[in-house]
């Protein structure tokens, strides 16, 4: 077996691997990046939150986005009947980017990786990781070619950006059940040729059915948009037929989005994805970090993974960049304390948004512009700012607004 040996090696070259990559590389590290598939590949993730564009522009991928001209999302809409929901990332509390992009996944991480190729970084696609072996904090990693031949590489450091694939939590036994219920989602894109004129047809929209099953619509510049229907994993199943036929049937939940996408053939037929949650036992480990999908996911109803996905990658990088070069790392406060911070906030809301109480917040309050600009901060991935009282008490604001909310509606209710 041919051996080749690095200072990093990272799993997985989507957003998550792409970021660790591009700042390993500018320290001047000697990093390896392996890849299953061959880009461009499909991937799920389509909605970005601006909090993720600091990550982009912190290590220099920014600009490459840029010129792709992808679709600029400055906000998100959520509807439930005919209740109307708007963010507008411009009136969020926290300071940051108050855009960000809609984007085909497959676009969007090949202008990462061709960027990242043209930097000289080396990234080998169409290899595997099959297997990991640690001596210390080296390791010895196995992969496998699409012709099924096996090389080896040692490394002073693994980083885990192997998202759904969950390299280093299935190979270690890291992986535990997700506090988060169990969700399921089907979904695929469509020429969306009814889209309307003007904001109506760009603006990214999550309609709510019903309190725990929701559409997505991502509308990208490309002309295509995407549809995706998140639920109960029973519920899903209980809808009969195929893949398409399952879809099709679930379309005619939407009153506001039927007619645009009535009678549409699919790009693809639509994928399902089981029990989305994820979670594991532990974050790091001597020798190697999990960032992105492979260490977290919670649900999809507020497009976080991407973000964390950056915001963990370029978290451990700059660590990993610190303990290569001899210095202490405090892997638990730096890396997972920081990590679990952020998660813990998003899972609060996660969990309230299926409790219903985020929703009455949304759909029934009084439109307070202070509440909304801070719940706006959360939502555009600004949680790690606790001057905000949405981030730092998020455990029991959401409930109390969300009460104060049912009262007044209750008082309305007895005037009429
Ligand atoms: C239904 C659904 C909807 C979602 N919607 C959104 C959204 O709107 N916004 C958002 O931000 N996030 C969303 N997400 C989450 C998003 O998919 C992930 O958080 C994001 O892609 C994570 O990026 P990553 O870099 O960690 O992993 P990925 O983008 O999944 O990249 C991991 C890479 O690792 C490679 N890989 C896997 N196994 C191996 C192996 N053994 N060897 C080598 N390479 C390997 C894969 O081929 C892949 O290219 C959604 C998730 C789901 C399930």
């Amino acid at each position: 077996m041919q051996n080749e040996s690095v200072d990093v090696l990272i799993i997985g070259a989507g957003p998550s691997g792409a970021v660790s990559a591009a700042y390993l590389h500018k320290q001047g590290l000697k990093v390896k990046v392996v890849e299953k598939s061959k880009f461009p590949r499909f991937v799920i993730g389509e909605s970005l939150l601006p909090r993720c564009m600091d990550h982009f522009e912190e290590v220099g991928l920014l600009e490459a986005l840029k010129e792709k001209n992808f679709e600029v999302k400055g906000g998100a809409r959520f509807m439930r009947g005919d209740r109307i929901c708007n963010f507008d990332f411009s009136k969020k509390y926290t300071d940051g980017w108050d855009w960000t992009w809609q984007v085909p996944r497959a676009d969007f991480d090949k202008t990462l990786t061709d960027t990242l190729i043209d930097w000289g970084v080396d990234i080998a696609f169409e290899q595997e990781v099959v297997g990991v072996d640690f001596k210390g904090s080296d390791s010895i990693t196995t992969i496998k070619d699409i012709d099924g031949s096996l090389s080896a590489i040692e490394a002073k450091f693994i980083v885990d950006s192997s998202g759904h694939g969950r390299v280093l939590p299935r190979l270690l036994d890291l992986e535990k059940p997700s506090e988060i219920g169990k969700h399921s989602s089907i979904f695929t894109h469509v020429k969306d040729v009814n889209r309307p004129e003007g904001r109506e047809g760009t603006i990214i929209t999550f309609d709510i059915v019903s309190l725990d099953t929701w559409l997505w619509v991502i509308p990208f510049s490309n002309g295509l948009t995407s549809l995706g229907y998140v639920g109960p994993t029973e519920y899903l199943e209980s809808f009969e037929g195929d893949h398409t036929e399952k879809l099709q049937e679930m379309m005619k939940l939407s009153d506001y989005y039927y007619d645009r996408f009535e009678g549409l053939n699919y790009e693809f037929e639509p994928r399902i994805i089981k029990n989305i949650a994820k979670s594991v036992k532990q974050l790091y480990g001597e020798g190697y970090v999990l960032t992105g999908n492979s260490a977290e996911f919670l649900d999809p109803v507020f497009s976080s993974g991407v973000t964390f996905a950056t915001e963990s990658s370029l978290c451990a990088a700059k660590l990993i960049a610190k303990q290569l070069r001899g210095e202490q790392v405090n892997w638990e406060k730096d890396y997972s304390d920081y990590m679990k911070e952020g998660v813990e906030v998003f899972a609060t809301y996660v969990k309230e948004w299926y409790t219903g109480n985020l929703q009455t917040i949304f759909f029934d309050s009084n439109d307070n512009p202070v509440i909304k600009a801070q719940i706006c901060a959360v939502l555009a991935g600004y949680v790690w700012d606790r001057t905000n009282p949405f981030v730092k008490n998020h455990h029991r604001l959401v409930k109390t607004v969300a009460r104060i909310a049912e009262m007044e509606k209750e008082t309305k209710g007895q005037e009429n």
